[in-house]
């Protein structure tokens, strides 16, 4: 029964779906031959504010054209590169390549913009973050407000002392922060207080429907509060109806991205974006 019981042990630690191998495969294979500029490809989703109609920012967001596989999803591929100990060089990658697109449209005037990049919180955790970040604003002689880095409420938790220190370190570069989908994590409010951030994002979970469903409407309204009453901005995430931008219009949040207004963009699809100049309508 022991050896019957250790095969079946085995064969579940061993067997990986062939789909899988395959996206491990090939993800070693970017990293190993420095295929980055060859598979991946950062899109960017424009921010607007409510009110004005202007866009704000753009969230940088990164695309894998495999090879092998075809379109692969972060969410797909993130996860994976987090667990097979590939994140660093692909979240470094993206920093760099962002660093660089930003400097490109601040010296031909196509945009100001802050551009916010996710990471992962294996790369927010090196003991040499901070260090990374003030080498790829050097490098590019790029201005630090200019970066917002997007953290998620398990980052934050994760380990609540080294990640305010962090954060401060990053405040006192001059870079900016903001807490991603928000209100799916466990966040302590009693931190949240004392988390010098600047941008809180809203997770399209309470945002799909918000105008239909109490529930969501209650808790997105006391987020906007809260948010304002320390001193962030508010950002909602997926807005894809008209219905849902005209209830935060009213409740005064200060933000948005989604469907509705533009989907993530190509860098050249993004210039053209900006160019049309594309502004909500009051
Ligand atoms: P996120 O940071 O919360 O990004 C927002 C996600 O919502 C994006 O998915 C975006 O395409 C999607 N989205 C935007 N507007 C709408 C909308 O109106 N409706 C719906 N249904 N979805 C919308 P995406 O691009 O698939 O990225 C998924 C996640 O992967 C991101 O979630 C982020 O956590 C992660 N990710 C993306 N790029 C990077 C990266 O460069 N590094 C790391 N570490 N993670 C990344
Ligand atoms: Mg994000
Ligand atoms: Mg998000
Ligand atoms: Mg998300």
């Amino acid at each position: 029964a022991t050896l019957k019981k250790y095969l079946s042990n085995q064969t579940i630690t061993k067997t990986l779906s062939p789909k899988r191998q395959l996206l491990e495969i090939s993800l070693h294979r970017v990293v190993n031959s420095q295929q980055f500029t060859e598979q991946f490809e950062i899109y960017y989703q424009p921010v607007v504010n409510i009110s004005s109609g202007k866009i704000i920012a753009a969230e940088c967001l990164l695309r894998w054209h495999s090879p092998e596989l075809g379109l692969v999803s972060p969410t797909e591929f993130i996860p994976l590169a987090e667990s097979i100990g590939l994140i660093m060089p692909i979240d470094q990658w993206v920093l760099q390549s962002v660093c660089k697109q930003m400097k490109i449209w601040l010296d031909a005037r196509i945009s100001d913009l802050t551009l916010a990049v996710n990471l992962s919180v294996i790369e927010f955790n090196q003991p040499d973050f901070i260090q990374k970040i003030v080498k790829f604003l050097k490098i590019n002689n790029l201005e630090p407000q200019y970066l917002e880095i997007e953290l998620t409420e398990s980052m934050i938790m994760q380990d609540i002392t080294s990640a305010i220190a962090t954060i401060n370190k990053l405040q006192s570069l001059g870079v900016r922060i903001a807490i991603d989908d928000f209100g799916t994590g466990y966040s302590s409010l009693i931190y949240l207080k004392n988390l010098p951030v600047n941008t809180l994002k809203i997770d399209r979970y309470f945002i799909h429907n918000v105008d239909q469903d109490p529930q969501k409407s209650a808790i997105t309204k006391a987020l906007i509060e809260m948010a304002h009453n320390l001193n962030m901005q508010v950002i909602a995430e997926g807005v894809e109806t008209e219905a849902e931008l005209s209830f935060l219009r009213q409740k005064s949040c200060d933000a948005m991205q989604g469907f509705l207004f533009s989907h993530p963009l190509p860098a050249a699809e993004f210039e053209k974006f900006l160019w049309n100049k594309k502004h909500l309508p009051a």
